[in-house]
């Protein structure tokens, strides 16, 4: 490992840089945390794509919402991204759905669920909170109003996708499971020039869910929250888990009561794995990751066991992708 990816690790987790010594971890949390505006953070290796874009209209000038939907657009058009949009794995019974929200500095909120057919379901998230006294449609009401604003239609499924499920298909094995391989939720959060805050969820949920199956991640308070005056965050993961703290909330709550981006984000983690501890319930299948930016721009992330990444655009900065400290080894 080199030695910036180990730094980077012990930089995520609180436990761990307790024991780094103090100008080591000074020099790791001064690098993630230097304070230059705008910036914008993703989940996932594709984050470094989204955030060099979102990137392009902040440096512009342009608004939060706007650089992480123009972002979060380039992983849902890529037909190799399995797990948002085009491309997306289907349900069990072979239809790709798909599901985001948004969220702004404002409190302006807009989400759809278990929506077919449209490739960019996080403008269409932003076309209920901009265009509707609404905050969510789901399934054929939200296609028919895409269909309304002019969203073209198309078949979501590609040959890769259609090979996975009908190989999936051989044994029909239900039985959910979110690991490190088979989800990769897109959450962004981009802070602008003018400190306003901004966040889009999108994903196509768990491969082969059940139909009508809705995760969190158009939910807004478990996938996405964003509070103007405290900060942002959002999530990956085993989404039924998320739903069942509230998960980016809870995130951006924690930050209310004093916590820093990154405490915050190992509070959440942990309440998760305290009501599985609760539950009796089995936890191996399990991944979660959150990640959360406050007004200022500081960031944090964690995750309940490794392989958790996301990607960082900062002013001034190459992007980077930053790998994220785990609760369980
Ligand atoms: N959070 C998503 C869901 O539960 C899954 C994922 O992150 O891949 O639908």
């Amino acid at each position: 490992m080199k030695r910036i990816d180990f730094l980077k690790i012990l930089g995520g987790s609180t436990v761990l840089s307790a024991v780094l010594p103090g100008a080591l971890r000074a020099g790791s949390m001064k690098h993630r945390n230097a304070l230059t505006k705008p910036v914008s953070i993703a989940t996932w290796r594709f984050g470094l794509e989204t955030t060099a874009e979102a990137m392009k209209v902040l440096s512009a000038g342009g608004s939060a919402l706007d650089a992480t939907e123009a972002g979060v657009k380039l992983c849902e058009a890529d037909p190799n991204e399995r797990s948002v949009g085009l491309g997306g794995r289907p349900d069990r019974d072979g239809h790709v759905t798909l599901d985001s929200c948004c969220m702004d500095h404002l409190g302006n909120i807009g989400s759809v669920a278990a929506v077919e057919n449209v490739v960019h379901v996080s403008s269409l998230a932003r076309a209920v909170m901009e265009k509707t006294p609404h905050v969510m449609l789901v399934g054929e009401g939200a296609r028919q109003f895409a269909q309304e604003m002019g969203f073209p239609l198309q078949d979501l499924m590609v040959p890769d996708s259609k090979q996975e499920w009908e190989k999936w298909r051989e044994k029909s094995n239900y039985r959910p499971i979110v690991n490190i391989e088979n989800h990769d939720t897109i959450g962004q959060l981009s802070l602008d020039q003018e400190g306003r805050l901004a966040g889009i969820c999108t994903t196509s949920g768990m491969a082969f869910k059940m139909r009508g199956r809705v995760g969190d991640s158009p939910i807004i308070g478990a996938g996405l929250y964003v509070d103007g005056a405290i900060g942002a965050a959002t999530a990956t993961g085993h989404g039924e888990e998320v739903i069942r703290v509230v998960g980016s909330y809870r995130v951006v709550s924690e930050m209310e009561r004093g916590f820093s981006p990154q405490e915050a984000c190992e509070r959440a983690v942990r309440k998760i794995h305290e009501f599985f501890e609760r539950r009796n319930a089995g936890i191996e299948d399990t991944q979660i990751g959150f990640i959360a930016m406050d007004t200022e721009g500081k960031v944090g992330a964690f995750a309940l066991r490794p392989g958790f990444q996301y990607a960082m655009a900062r002013s001034g900065q190459a992007p980077e992708l930053i790998d994220v400290g785990a609760l369980l080894a």
